[in-house]
């Protein structure tokens, strides 16, 4: 192969005339390398994969490379997933209010591949509950919580006591922009998500001496089932496809709308060593949503 030397810091570099050509923008159809795999051997975790955001993360990790457990409280439905994402996906059945479901997933993972490099906490449950503090129902705010923080914790928890020994793993949150900015959704999902951020900030700063990053992403509405089922609360004479459009027009981002894989593609990057250096990071995927307010002039008198 043609190579290319030059001389720096007193030694001699070589280049092949693939790189050389790369590094000056030019390309070569004949040397093209195929798509790099950016989770080529590494096992992953996700809890709520069974549809929706982790579905669609689990379909991105195997297409690169990883293999995953799909780890869900819904048996029927996960078993499903996992037989049409192939044999790089296993199901494991997982309810994250238990502790003991989540260490065994963990178990399991470690048990059929012998190691776990990616956590992703993602399982959550949405919240009807009324708009108005005074109205605010404490037991359902306490059984959301147990899911979106609780189960969260525990997920940080067991996935840090197996990749503490080998000094390395990167654990992934699901947040929301309603975590980030009060006045999205009522209080008590709001504040679920707001406490996910806040443990991924907490748990970086220790896990970092480990060798271990935990970053979060935070979507903007997408109208995964989770979301409709919220939706057709609130508008329950609208059919599916006028509630599909609304929480599709809902966003700042004109010509394009927050899909599953735009949420994949952000853990992905978090997962991979793309992000080698980014811990205790909320990667926001929400067209810009929460960087920015509009004026809202009055109309000219
Ligand atoms: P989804 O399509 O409903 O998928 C969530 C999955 O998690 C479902 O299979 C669900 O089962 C499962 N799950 C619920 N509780 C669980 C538990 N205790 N243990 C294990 N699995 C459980 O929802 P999604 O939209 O992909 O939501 C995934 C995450 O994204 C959630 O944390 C959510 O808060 C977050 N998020 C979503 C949006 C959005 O607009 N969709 C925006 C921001 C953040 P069931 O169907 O039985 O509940």
């Amino acid at each position: 192969m043609l190579r290319i030397g030059f001389r720096k810091n007193g030694r001699i570099w070589r280049r092949s005339s693939f790189s050389w050509g790369l590094s000056n923008g030019l390309s070569s159809s004949s040397s093209a390398s195929p798509p790099r795999k950016k989770l080529q051997g590494k096992v992953a975790v996700i809890t709520g994969a069974a549809s929706g955001i982790g579905r669609a993360t689990a379909e991105t990790f195997i297409s690169h490379g990883a293999r995953v457990v799909i780890a869900d409280i819904r048996t029927r439905l996960g078993q499903e997933t996992t037989r049409e994402l192939g044999p790089d996906a296993s199901f494991f059945a997982c309810d994250v209010t238990r502790e003991s479901d989540v260490s065994d997933a963990v178990d399991f993972a470690v048990s059929r591949h012998e190691k776990l490099d990616v956590m992703f906490n993602n399982a959550g449950i949405p919240c009807q509950s009324p708009l108005s503090i005074v109205d605010l129902d404490l037991a359902l705010f306490d059984k959301v919580m147990n899911t979106n923080v609780r189960g969260v914790m525990a997920g940080i928890k067991h996935a840090a006591r197996v990749m503490i020994p080998e000094r390395s793993g990167t654990i992934i949150c699901t947040g929301s922009v309603t975590g980030i900015v009060g006045g999205l959704s009522q209080h008590t999902y709001s504040v679920s998500k707001s406490a996910v951020i806040g443990v991924v900030r907490s748990t970086a700063s220790e896990l970092c001496k480990h060798g271990i990053r935990v970053n979060c992403v935070s979507p903007f509405a997408i109208a995964t089932p989770f979301v409709m089922e919220e939706m057709r609360q609130i508008y329950p004479g609208l059919d599916d496809s006028e509630l599909v459009r609304m929480v599709q027009g809902a966003g700042v981002l004109d010509g394009e709308i927050c899909e599953p894989s735009d949420v994949a593609n952000a853990a992905l990057y978090l997962a991979s060593d793309d992000s080698k250096y980014v811990n205790g990071h909320n990667l926001v995927v929400d067209g810009g949503l929460t960087a920015m307010r509009t004026l809202n002039f009055p109309a000219p008198q």
